[in-house]
């Protein structure tokens, strides 16, 4: 989330509230100090994540925060700063109808890497063995046909 008033990235989360319809948080920017509000819908993202077996699924914040609370485990990257870069990565995502998951995991491993390197070599880590299985895995489907 970009500071309003010098356009810095670095904002934290000094307060949350959740109301019915939209989640009301008080910012305050790391780099000028300054205070503001930002209000964001509660309503998850419609948006079909293409995985790279081709298949698709709902977008799952969830399961990007689990994965990322495992990455940013016992480093200083706080609750905050998980769910800034959840932020950051809906408000990327959030005008197209469908993302690729390579794509969701290059967005999520480049806030990492702005933020902690354990945290990030982490996630790449995780991430990128997966990726890896799943080519091999459809490789190996391929010869079975
Ligand atoms: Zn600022």
């Amino acid at each position: 989330m970009k500071c309003i008033y010098c356009e810095q990235s670095g904002t934290r989360v000094i307060d949350t509230r959740e109301s019915q319809h939209r989640v009301r948080r008080r910012r305050e920017c790391k780099d000028c100090g300054e205070r503001f509000t930002t209000y964001e819908e509660v309503e998850s993202l419609e948006i079909k994540v293409e995985k790279t077996d081709g298949e698709t699924e709902a977008f799952d914040e969830d399961k990007i925060r689990s994965g990322l609370e495992k990455a940013v485990k016992k480093t200083p990257v706080g609750e905050d700063e998980v769910e800034e870069i959840i932020e950051n990565v809906k408000s990327e995502v959030k005008n197209k109808k469908k993302v690729s998951s390579r794509e969701i995991g290059r967005i999520i491993k480049n806030e990492l890497k702005e933020r902690n390197e354990v945290a990030y070599i982490r996630f790449a880590s995780v991430y990128d063995s997966f990726e890896d299985l799943e080519s091999l895995q459809k490789e190996v489907e391929a010869l079975k046909e």
